[in-house]
């Protein structure tokens, strides 16, 4: 069987940690989170990870826009957080609505402020391994997972499924500076299941729910699973057959509690960074 890699446990020790470096800062991380519409997956991901911030001593600001924001309302604000010196990390919650374009607004966001590290200039760094100011959460939270448990990456084979830009292509940059061999595939890959099987790391970001079954995985693969979709009883689950993939792998994430509280860990992370960065004590 498998080991499990415990993303509940790793995530809770980088926030205890988190939270004891903040109570010694004279001058405590601040992040602004901007959700605009009422996509109920949204509300309660900005809900976590407002609570989490408090929880760790942060100041934590959510701007709550109607639906039918305008593109002129949203840009200023972004503009007006960009100019705020007690702003240290601005977090535009996606989806937009859909009269909204994201490309547009996250372009705006200063790239020393973007803490998903989705700004062009944080993606240009990352891809030319020159220190963005901040890496995507989910893909850097797999990363530090990973290393948590020793896993050997470079040199290794890491197969990653899905080419999003907040998930697989930063993901498959990261593995690539760590000197894996790096396959990305997507919904277009023809033998995705033969491709996975060379994986000596399988890492599924598709959001398509048992994706991943027993035959798309080599005896002895780490298996991370990023995907989240929820069940018709509202049941959480991954891309991946967890029950008969964890017989075979090496390494495994559960969904919950694998990928998705590195994701959180990394959000703060990152804008205790980005205080730091800014901050003149
Ligand atoms: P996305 O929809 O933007 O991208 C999905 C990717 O999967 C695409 O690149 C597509 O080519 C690929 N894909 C779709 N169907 C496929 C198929 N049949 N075979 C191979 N590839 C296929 O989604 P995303 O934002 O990258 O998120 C992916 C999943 O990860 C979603 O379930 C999302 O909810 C989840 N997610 C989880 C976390 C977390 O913290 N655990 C964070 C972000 C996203």
């Amino acid at each position: 069987m498998a080991v499990i890699l415990d993303g509940k446990t790793c995530s809770k020790e980088i926030l205890e940690d988190i939270k004891k470096r903040v109570a010694k800062m004279p001058q405590k991380p601040s992040i602004a989170v901007i959700l605009a519409g009422e996509d109920p997956a949204s509300k309660i991901y900005v809900k976590n990870k407002e609570k989490t911030a408090l929880e760790l001593g942060f100041t934590s600001k959510v701007y709550r826009l109607e639906e039918n924001v305008s593109a002129e309302e949203l840009k200023n604000l972004i503009l007006n957080l960009n100019r705020d010196k007690d702003t240290h990390a601005i977090l535009l919650q996606l989806p937009l609505p859909k009269h909204l374009k994201s490309r547009d607004f996250i372009e705006l966001i200063d790239p020393g402020k973007d803490v998903d590290g989705f700004h062009p200039i944080n993606c240009g760094k990352l891809l030319t391994n020159s220190n963005p100011y901040a890496v995507s959460c989910t893909p850097k939270g797999v990363i530090r997972l990973l290393k948590k448990y020793n896993i050997e990456i470079q040199g290794r084979h890491a197969v990653v499924i899905g080419r999003s830009n907040m998930v697989g292509k930063p993901l498959s940059v990261l593995l690539l500076n760590e000197n894996a061999t790096v396959t990305m595939a997507h919904s277009k890959t023809k033998n995705l299941s033969e491709i996975a099987r060379e994986a000596d790391i399988l890492i599924s970001a598709t959001g398509i729910c048992g994706l991943v079954k027993k035959d798309f995985v080599k005896d002895g693969a780490v298996v991370v699973d990023v995907g989240i979709t929820r069940d018709f009883e509202g049941k959480i689950k991954g891309d991946v057959d967890f029950e008969e993939v964890s017989k075979t792998a090496s390494f495994i994430t559960p969904v919950p509690g694998g990928v998705g509280p590195m994701t959180i860990a990394m959000l703060m992370e990152n804008t205790l960074e980005l205080c730091l960065n800014n901050a003149e004590f």
